[in-house]
């Protein structure tokens, strides 16, 4: 088997990163080491804000390695998923000559890291039959026959079309791939939806990568927690990439807390709410006069298709709703995106279209 270290950037092997005071592991009592205040700030909440925070806490990174299945050495914490793409790019990629892979309609951040990281871009768009989004797989072979493509996004289920991959679909991409590119599924939406995770293939496949966050089923968009899935080698590259301190330590704590028992059984059930309320306002939805087509999603957010999507979204926004609009995307030039909201936040949303219907 091909070693998946041999694809990270040359000049970055022998690479080890910042030797933060954080990261020398000396014990004592009198921490004169990091410059730090010897007092908390007055606005402290008791969180010794006044130390610089674990690279890693070793409790939160337990914590998701337990929930995620998988050893602690197999994952980061990282500052959102975001900052996870951003990594991959940076350890994969040469600028200006090893590409990235992505499968528009897509998340932007994909192709937003590899700008800033000068990659060029591969675009193999989904191919859209009978309102199923699927990769092409002939297409994508081909682009990596080339050996120049480093790293491919997958997301499953994917941002915007609310799709998942299954796992068989994901394995002959990953033996397509093995030894010439990284294949990173970004799972942001993974709870909501019925195909298993891609993190039982990671054993398998070396070069696989999985991204996790707590931002969207664990309602902590604001705390900034994601975490990188992959083989314990590239973890360690992306460790010395990361930033310093990349934590907040507050961030940390909410997240640990959010990660006891209660709190998870209680994130779970109101995924199972949301998924509920997302079928039925897909089903409502579909009858809506102007609705061309309601894409199946197994996320937490609906793709729809108006006759006159400008129009829609003009009359959602005049009654104070706001959804994404998303027509600047290839092939969705009549598409909005609609996460699905509270059940009074739903309602809300389909009062105003059919406010519009009887205009
Ligand atoms: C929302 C979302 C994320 C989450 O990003 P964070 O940086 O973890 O908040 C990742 N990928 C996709 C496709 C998303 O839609």
């Amino acid at each position: 088997m091909s070693n998946v270290l041999d694809l990270v950037r040359p000049d970055l092997r022998d690479f080890a990163g910042y030797a933060s005071a954080r990261r020398e592991s000396v014990t004592g009592k009198v921490w004169l080491n990091a410059n730090e205040s010897p007092l908390p700030s007055p606005a402290d909440p008791g969180l010794a804000l006044h130390r610089y925070p674990e690279p890693q806490p070793a409790a939160l990174r337990n914590r998701l390695a337990e929930l995620y299945g998988v050893a602690p050495e197999r994952l980061m914490v990282t500052r959102g998923s975001d900052e996870g793409i951003d990594l991959l790019v940076r350890a994969f990629c040469r600028a200006g000559v090893d590409k990235v892979m992505v499968l528009p309609p897509c998340f932007g951040m994909y192709s937003v890291c590899a700008r800033v990281q000068n990659a060029p871009l591969v675009e193999v768009p989904l191919k859209e039959i009978d309102g199923a989004w699927t990769p092409d797989l002939p297409a994508m072979l081909k682009a990596t026959a080339k050996r120049d493509v480093r790293v491919v996004f997958l997301c499953s289920p994917a941002n915007p079309t609310g799709q998942a991959l299954s796992l068989h679909q994901i394995q002959a991409l990953a033996q397509a791939t093995e030894g010439r590119a990284v294949l990173v599924v970004d799972e942001a939406y993974a709870e909501y939806s019925a195909v298993a995770s891609a993190t039982g293939l990671l054993d398998q496949y070396p070069h696989l990568v999985v991204l996790r966050t707590l931002s969207k089923a664990y309602a902590l968009a604001g705390a900034r927690i994601g975490a990188v899935l992959a083989d314990a080698g590239v973890i360690r590259v992306l460790r010395n990439l990361q930033a310093p301190y990349p934590l907040a330590a507050p961030s940390a704590a909410v997240a640990l807390a959010a990660l006891a028992p209660a709190a998870v059984a209680e994130a779970r059930r109101r995924v199972q709410v949301a998924i509920r309320e997302r079928d039925d306002l897909a089903r409502t939805l579909a009858r809506v006069e102007g609705v061309l087509r309601v894409y199946a999603s197994e996320a937490n957010f609906l793709l729809v298709r108006f006759a006159d999507a400008e129009a829609a979204y003009r009359q959602l926004l005049r009654n104070g709703v706001v959804v994404r609009d998303v027509r600047a995307m290839p092939r969705l030039g009549d598409a909005l995106r609609i996460s699905v909201g509270t059940p009074d936040e739903n309602l809300a949303l389909l009062k105003a279209l059919q406010k519009r219907a009887a205009a």
